[in-house]
């Protein structure tokens, strides 16, 4: 175990802002059910983040030195420290405690070795729900490379599992991460998902099952100047894969010292919340890469969001007739989401639908209406054929007001 604490000469709230710098890389969402209700992508509006979970990170003192990260082994400013699994799980409950509703995340960079950290958080979750009796939700990080028998034991004792797939090319990891590679990164991760698999509907002493919200992973945006198809084909085979829960998607940030491999500007954050829109498409709305992301088009637009721009692309299919089409053929229409368009299908089994039955229902006519017919009758006057049809169904506006978005060519 660590013989290192923080130092003693930090007051709590320094403490808290060390453990929390030391894990602001990572994203974490909150309890499982949060973020998969977000689905409707006419509500979703891509989130700016997850909902953010505190975050709180064991050590700093990282061994490693991948080229992106404020914790890596080769910057020499940062005050490094490693907490004891005690002090950890006491400070995790008591951040947790601020927000009962989202639960607490665990990471840490790698000190020592992978299995070294490892064991120092299944400790501090051993800690926290033995002796501390916290029952609510934690997200657990698992490191590159560890041991079978420490993610089993910190599956019994965390709601979530990660690890951090980090770059959308394994050719990256020998440029920006060198220890990291792809069997340390994948080993792991399948690990999880087997045990996941082989305990489903099992339940420990404790009444716990394991790693009952799945597994996750996080992807570095726009480090090795990558484009969103790669990013995208590489998302959808983990999800097929190793049935991960959520791709969390990281714009990359410029580090402190320069690297000639890396980019010249940061990834603008609306590039990562487009990542999300087409992410939710192809796992709820049955889009593929291919569809979202074909050769002649691998980045996703500023401002369409996906589902628009593959309309666009598909005008041939449209419009559609709402009182004909099917489930799958209402959810590609542009501005109709999973709750409206079982709306529809519920509706017009008692009504021929209209406009107007449309409007009562909720449906939002304002982008829906240039690609639909209701009853035979259209309203999108002679714009779906025209180029004044794109700025029309640009979702910029609400983005703006939304999330503040940069202008497209900001970094
Ligand atoms: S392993 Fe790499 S990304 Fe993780 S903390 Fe260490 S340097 Fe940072």
């Amino acid at each position: 175990m660590a013989n290192l604490i923080l130092p003693p000469s930090l007051d709590g709230s320094d403490k808290i802002r060390l453990l929390r710098d030391a894990a602001a890389d990572d994203i974490a969402d909150a309890n499982e059910l949060t973020h998969d209700e977000l689905a409707d992508l006419e509500t979703i509006r891509a989130p700016k983040s997850p909902p953010t979970v505190p975050k709180l990170g064991i050590s700093n003192d990282c061994i490693f030195n991948c080229s992106y990260c404020s914790c890596r082994a080769g910057l020499e400013c940062r005050q490094r420290y490693t907490a004891t699994p005690r002090e950890m799980a006491e400070m995790a409950v008591q951040a947790a405690k601020s927000n009962p509703t989202l639960g607490v995340f665990l990471t840490s960079g790698i000190c020592k070795n992978a299995d070294y950290t490892e064991e120092l958080i299944v400790e501090t979750l051993r800690i926290m729900r033995r002796d501390l009796r916290y029952t609510g939700y934690i997200h657990a990080k698992i490191m590159p490379g560890a041991d079978p028998d420490l993610i089993e034991q910190a599956g019994w004792l965390a709601d979530r599992l990660s690890v951090n797939i980090e770059l959308p090319h394994s050719d990256g990891y020998s440029v920006i991460a060198k220890q990291k590679n792809k069997t340390n990164i994948l080993t792991p991760m399948e690990a999880i998902s087997r045990k996941i698999r082989d305990h489903t509907g099992e339940f420990n002493a404790s009444g716990r099952r394991f790693a009952r919200s799945g597994q996750t992973t996080q992807m570095i945006v726009g480090a090795m100047k990558e484009n969103d198809r790669t990013t995208m084909t590489l998302s959808g085979a983990l999800y097929r894969k190793y049935r991960l829960r959520r791709v969390y998607y990281s714009p990359f940030h410029l580090p402190r010292t320069h690297f000639d491999f890396f980019p010249e500007k940061n990834t603008p954050s609306w590039r990562t919340r487009r990542l999300y829109q087409a992410d939710r498409l192809m796992q709820l709305y049955g889009f593929t890469v291919e569809d979202l992301l074909p050769e002649s088009a691998p980045n996703l637009p500023y401002d369409l969001d996906p589902k628009a721009a593959w309309a666009l692309r598909h005008l041939d299919q449209f419009p559609v007739e709402v009182n004909t089409a099917d489930y799958e053929t209402l959810l590609r229409v542009p501005g109709i989401g999973v709750t409206y368009a079982k709306r529809i299908i519920q509706a017009r089994r008692l009504h021929t639908l209209t406009h107007e039955l449309l409007r009562k229902i909720g449906v939002s006519l304002k982008r829906s209406r240039y690609f639909i017919t209701c009853n035979g009758k259209y309203t999108g006057g002679r714009l779906l054929d025209s180029p004044s049809l794109r700025p029309v169904i640009s979702d910029i506006g609400a983005q703006t007001k939304l999330f503040g978005w940069e202008d497209a060519n900001a970094s």
